[in-house]
């Protein structure tokens, strides 16, 4: 299981894994946000209206749930079961309360949090990212706040100083057999 705050890099280091260790499968989440430009159905998420959120919920589809900002993101239950039953290894790439979630529900799941090289560095990325408006990634800054203060809680921590250096360390910390 993947966290850290928002803008540190956390879906492009998580591309960059998948092409690297081809047996990891990786969790598509439910969103009730509007996808970016880019973004596709079924790939980046699953994008619902609310009340198809509200009836996963209903029908205990998710692992876990959470609310980031003004929308609903959750891990939907199945497929991660299937993939474990199946000895594949399964990444998880969600916030802090989903985290927390996940860790009560499965207290045998790794946990690794994705840090920033720096405070200034994520304030950049993240008010550079341009896909958010600036209230936004203030309200993202904040809750990244707490998000950091968080990161003891985790089985292990990977600063994300590149890509390549980020994969690598994730690769020997989830024992990924990688294709070359
Ligand atoms: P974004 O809108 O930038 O794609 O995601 C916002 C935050 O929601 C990120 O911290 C991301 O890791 C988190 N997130 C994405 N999918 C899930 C999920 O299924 N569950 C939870 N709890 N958080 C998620």
């Amino acid at each position: 299981m993947l966290s850290g705050p928002s803008g540190v890099g956390k879906g492009t280091v998580v591309a960059a894994l998948a092409q690297r260790a081809s047996t990891l499968w990786v969790s598509v989440s439910v969103t009730t946000r509007l996808p970016r430009p880019g973004e596709i159905e079924g790939v980046s998420y699953h994008f619902v209206d609310d009340a198809t959120f509200d009836a996963m919920i209903a029908a205990g589809e998710f692992l876990e749930h959470a609310t980031y900002g003004a929308y609903r993101y959750g891990t939907p239950r199945r497929p991660v079961e299937e993939k474990l039953a199946a000895g594949t290894p399964a990444l998880l790439e969600i916030d802090l309360q989903g985290a927390r979630q996940v860790r009560a529900a499965m207290p045998d799941a790794f946990t690794v949090f994705l840090a920033p090289p720096t405070w200034d560095e994520l304030v950049r990325r993240l008010t550079h990212r341009g896909t958010e408006d600036p209230l936004v990634a203030r309200s993202r800054l904040d809750r990244a706040r707490i998000e950091l203060a968080a990161e003891d809680e985790f089985d292990a921590v990977v600063i994300n100083e590149s890509v390549e250096q980020a994969c690598d360390e994730l690769i020997t910390l989830l024992r990924l057999p990688v294709s070359r």
